[in-house]
């Protein structure tokens, strides 16, 4: 009886030790082919380069699933999505900027010096540039005009163009005196 008992117990060592490495290695494979599914599924969402996805997809295929780390390492950081909502933020930024320079220009429109011709802002009641008295809503539009037909008599453009030429002489001067 002793030498069954012994050989049975024998068989169960036998067996069971089997079972256990037979478990280890399935789970080994459930493993590895999940990650390779979860390297396919993930790389085909961050790249849509070919080369890129193969070089990943066989990191995890030939060598072992342990170098899973390599493919976290060498994968892109952003999804397609991730970048494509990125691209799409930006330019909205972009168009918010224009939308914000155009309310500005709108609201502070940038008129000329009737004496001078400098861009100066509507605001301004003189011009820093020839101290002239700015009248109320000059601007650009409506005096070109009134310059071709010629409304002001020859002697007053005369002296406008004198003017002209007297504040760039001043400019000239504070230059050279500033430097
Ligand atoms: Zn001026």
């Amino acid at each position: 009886m002793d030498t069954w008992n012994a050989i049975f117990n024998y068989l169960i060592d036998i067996v069971s030790f089997e079972k256990v490495i037979i478990f280890w290695i399935l789970y080994f494979f459930v493993i590895w082919i999940s990650i390779i599914v979860w390297v396919v599924r993930d790389i085909t969402i961050r790249s849509d380069n070919v080369f890129m996805q193969i070089i990943s997809i066989l990191t995890v295929l030939l060598l072992t699933p342990f170098w899973i780390f390599l493919y976290l390492l060498i994968r892109p950081s952003k999804t397609l999505f991730e970048k494509y909502y990125s691209e799409v933020e930006n330019n909205l930024d972009c168009l918010w900027d224009d939308i914000i320079v155009k309310i500005w220009e709108n609201n502070f429109k940038s008129i000329h010096c009737s004496n001078c011709w400098e861009e100066i802002k509507e605001e301004f009641k003189y011009c820093p540039y020839c101290k002239f008295k700015i009248k109320p809503q000059v601007l650009i539009e409506e005096q070109e005009p009134k310059k071709k037909k010629g409304k002001k008599s020859p002697e007053e453009s005369k002296e406008t163009k004198k003017s002209k030429k007297k504040s760039k002489k001043e400019k000239r001067n504070k230059n050279k005196k500033d430097a």
